[in-house]
């Protein structure tokens, strides 16, 4: 059976290597001590592991969404047992971007919320992309080719925890997460 744990990025597992209060250059990162280990050792337990992270940044202006791209490659490098990050990169939450390593390189899809209708109610499957809305976590356990029998989401804002309510999986705030592997 499945087990997928699903990582927020910023504040989670990677902060600005500079003094920049946020991540605009790909690569001014560096991985968030204990995170390494901790996404090591879920992965050693079997869990599939995703990113998913807000990037309103790109409609802000703060950064292209070729940057930001890159910033995700640039996590995917640093942390090889994550399978893939998807990125939020507008308010409304209507677009989800999904960047994965490729032997040569990488790849990614886009998503458009609008596309995803149930023909029963002609409602919108997920809810906003955005987090706090459920769409990305959702979205994120939907790439699966089984449903996980066990989701947890580790997450440091407010936000990320809405969110695990909305997708109703279980959620560990990032300290808490990574403080076991110090
Ligand atoms: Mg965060």
């Amino acid at each position: 059976m499945t087990k997928l744990l699903l990582v927020d990025c910023d504040g989670t597992i990677r902060k600005p290597a500079s003094r920049a209060k946020f991540i605009s250059r790909p690569t001014d990162q560096k991985i968030i001590s204990g995170a390494d280990k901790a996404v090591f050792s879920y992965y050693d337990q079997g869990f599939t592991i995703i990113g998913v992270t807000n990037q309103g940044g790109v409609e802000k202006g703060y950064k292209t969404l070729q940057n930001t791209i890159d910033e995700q490659v640039y996590t995917l490098r640093l942390f090889p047992q994550i399978k893939y990050i998807f990125f939020c990169p507008d308010y409304a939450g209507m677009l989800l971007y999904k960047v994965c390593l490729k032997s040569d390189g990488y790849d990614f899809d886009v998503f458009n919320r609008q596309n995803f209708i149930d023909l029963n109610t002609n409602e919108l499957v997920y809810d906003s992309f955005r987090k706090p809305g459920s769409g990305m976590l959702k979205m994120a356990i939907d790439s699966l080719d089984d449903y996980p029998s066990e989701v947890l989401f580790v997450g440091d804002s407010p936000e990320d925890e809405a969110a695990a309510v909305g997708a109703a999986v279980d959620f560990i705030w990032a300290s808490v997460w990574r403080q076991q592997f110090l």
